[in-house]
């Protein structure tokens, strides 16, 4: 990573999550959002979900009416998760 690239602030890359995870962002932003979620620790969890949550989505073809539910598993997993490492 660059020295010079500076820090984005956690609301530009939670703006860009969607983004950055469907690799629509360029090679600059996709970097600099990439970077933020390994160093700070308040957006690494929340981009864990959205990864897995989307991951989820598309590979089994859940209807949206149905994401609600799949959401509440996700969250509790990755809460056990923390729990275990914890
Ligand atoms: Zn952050």
């Amino acid at each position: 990573m660059p020295t010079d690239a500076p820090m984005i602030a956690c609301e530009e890359a939670v703006a860009r999550v969607y983004e950055y995870l469907d690799g629509e962002l360029d090679a600059e932003w996709s970097e600099r959002v990439r970077y933020h979620v390994e160093v700070c620790r308040k957006c690494y969890p929340y981009f864990n979900f959205e990864r897995i949550f989307l991951d989820h989505v598309r590979s089994q073809h859940i209807a949206p009416e149905h994401s609600d539910r799949l959401e509440r598993r996700i969250r509790e997993a990755l809460r056990n998760e923390d729990a275990a490492s914890a």
